[in-house]
């Protein structure tokens, strides 16, 4: 069975129009032979990194796939860590220097496991991926700054601030994500519940940014 970890909230604040401050949520997946590390912050976090793993009576070598969401800087500060994993970086899989083709930009989906299957979301960027990983307790998705937090659903202007190469796919795949899961960890923010009247609301808001787009 696999079990999801968030080792460290993701936050962001805006602080004026110049400056944010900001880091990313940083989550572990461990299944049956299987280790997984999604989105490792930055590069002055190396040492929250490896002491969180040691928690978890792991090092950087367990790991067999790092995955950054995207590739912003705030997502692949420490993907140097883990020199055994193979590495995703949005739609780009590799290992050293052998670089694995997978059809991400056709929609297809990579599955790692029975459990666990990482699916295209662009929007945010145009190569913006998503871990669904289904436990005992539940359907996970990891979806990077597909959902910034929590509060971008009452309050759309978060995630489009946030930066969004594709309004309108963005809005698509997140209505589409919350269909399927029953928690979402985001990229800047906790872990929350998605009800159905969550559901509901990102459904409108794909009618209303169709409108608006
Ligand atoms: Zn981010």
């Amino acid at each position: 069975m696999s079990e999801v970890s968030v080792l460290f909230n993701g936050y962001s604040i805006i602080k004026d129009e110049n400056e944010m401050i900001a880091n990313c949520t940083c989550t572990l997946i461990k299944a049956e032979s299987l280790n997984i590390i999604i989105d490792t912050m930055t590069p002055w976090d190396s040492d929250k990194i490896v002491n969180a793993l040691m928690a978890h009576q792991l090092t950087a070598k367990d790991i067999n796939y790092v995955i950054s969401t995207h590739g912003h800087s705030d997502h692949t500060g420490n993907n140097n860590l883990f020199l055994e994993a193979k590495h995703l970086v949005g739609f780009s899989l590799s290992y050293k220097d052998t670089y694995f083709m997978h059809p991400f930009d056709k929609g297809e989906e990579l599955k790692l496991n029975e459990n666990i299957r990482i699916i295209p979301t662009p929007g945010h960027t145009l190569s913006d991926v998503t871990v669904i990983v289904t436990t005992g307790d539940g359907t996970y998705a990891i979806t990077g700054d597909l959902f910034e937090k929590y509060e971008d659903i009452d309050d759309p202007t978060i995630w489009v601030d946030a930066g969004s190469e594709d309004q309108l796919k963005q809005a698509k795949n997140r209505s589409m994500i919350a269909d399927l899961a029953d928690w979402i960890v985001p990229g800047h923010g906790p872990m929350f519940k998605v009800t159905q009247e969550i559901r509901e609301a990102l459904k409108k808001q794909v009618v209303d940014f169709g409108l608006i787009l």
